[in-house]
């Protein structure tokens, strides 16, 4: 079963809001889009696992999407981890095209493309031992004596994979992405149970209790401050700003739309670019661009933002999982129901 589904990573949520709000003339642009594409690449790549995964037996197989533990000082996120009674199984995917060339030398990976053109990675197997070690660290201190395996898949079936002839054990653990199935069948033939279901659950539980979100400061990271931001409620149908405020509805100028709730998208925006900082009225009120105390309360109210404090001392904070979205499509529609 899914324990943890896939969600889009944060960096793509808080990228999009700041694509639609920046200027266009605004320098970071270029670089906000190509990370935006190729976070969004990386995110199709790790969506090609779950036909695969949706082929695993419900009650024995728990399948974690982008968790992110410690062992203290610094986290360690796994793309998706597979808990079975017998072991569990780390999943890097990448969604490298071409051909990719381990250097066991450099321990490096060197990608080619169609036009010759060579491009140098981190080692991904490297990368998941590195994950492996930490896991087995976070196990051995809760007494889960679990063995951890890992794997990195290839999600393009037409990606060549090729290294030295002294690398090749290594690489036993690089696969194309359609070999899962048989690989996990592999394992567990190789590894004895160790646990019953009653266990096995107990571990999901502390998993998922102790996986901690990433927070991110998206306006640090490019160097833009807030003032840069354009503010007001972004239209759903042409992402063109600000929309007006027109008989208890939003109206864009532009292509005509009218909508109830395109406010949510802006209390979202708020929350991604400002690092979910709880947020008063006069907060809410610049950002809409609304004038009106009374009517910013009702439109919080109305999509039951939490709230501590009164009156002026009144703080409303982040919606709880909101940036729990699979779609990037369905971020910029209607707030959940
Ligand atoms: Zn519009």
């Amino acid at each position: 079963m899914i324990v943890k589904k896939r969600t889009l990573p944060l960096k793509i949520l808080k990228n999009n809001a700041l694509l639609l709000r920046l200027p266009p003339d605004n320098s970071n642009i270029p670089d906000i889009k190509t990370d935006l594409a190729k976070r969004m690449a990386g995110y199709r790549g790790e969506q090609s696992l779950d036909f695969h995964l949706s082929k695993l037996s419900e009650k024995d197989y728990y399948v974690f999407h982008g968790v992110r533990l410690t062992n203290g000082k610094y986290y360690f996120q796994i793309d998706s981890l597979i808990l079975t009674a017998s072991f569990a199984l780390i999943l890097e995917v990448k969604n490298y095209s071409g051909v990719l060339y381990f250097d066991p030398v450099c321990n490096q990976l060197i990608q080619r493309n169609a036009a010759g053109e060579e491009k140098g990675y981190a080692n991904p197997i490297e990368q998941a031992n590195q994950q492996m070690k930490e896991l087995r660290k976070w196990f051995n201190k809760r007494n889960i004596n679990l063995p951890i395996e890992f794997l990195v898949l290839i999600s393009k079936p037409s990606t060549i994979i090729k290294t030295e002839p002294s690398f090749a054990r290594s690489l036993q653990k690089v696969k194309h992405v359609q070999f899962l199935n048989s690989e996990i069948q592999r394992f567990r033939q190789f590894y004895n149970e160790r646990f019953d279901t009653k266990e096995l659950r107990r571990i999901c539980r502390q998993i998922t209790k102790e996986h901690q979100t990433e927070n991110l400061d998206i306006l640090a990271c490019y160097k833009i401050s807030f003032s840069e931001i354009k503010t007001g409620i972004v239209c759903p149908s042409c992402y063109s700003l600000p929309m007006k405020r027109h008989f208890a509805m939003w109206y864009c100028p532009k292509c005509k739309t009218t909508d109830r709730d395109a406010h949510y998208q802006a209390v979202i925006d708020l929350f991604l670019l400002n690092n979910d900082v709880p947020a008063s009225n006069q907060d809410f009120r610049d950002f809409f661009n609304l004038s009106s105390r009374s009517i910013t309360v009702k439109l919080l109210h109305s999509l039951n933002i939490p709230h501590t404090g009164t009156n002026k001392g009144r703080r409303y904070h982040p919606p709880p999982n909101y940036q729990n979205i699979t779609d990037l499509n369905s971020s910029t529609t209607k707030p959940p129901q």
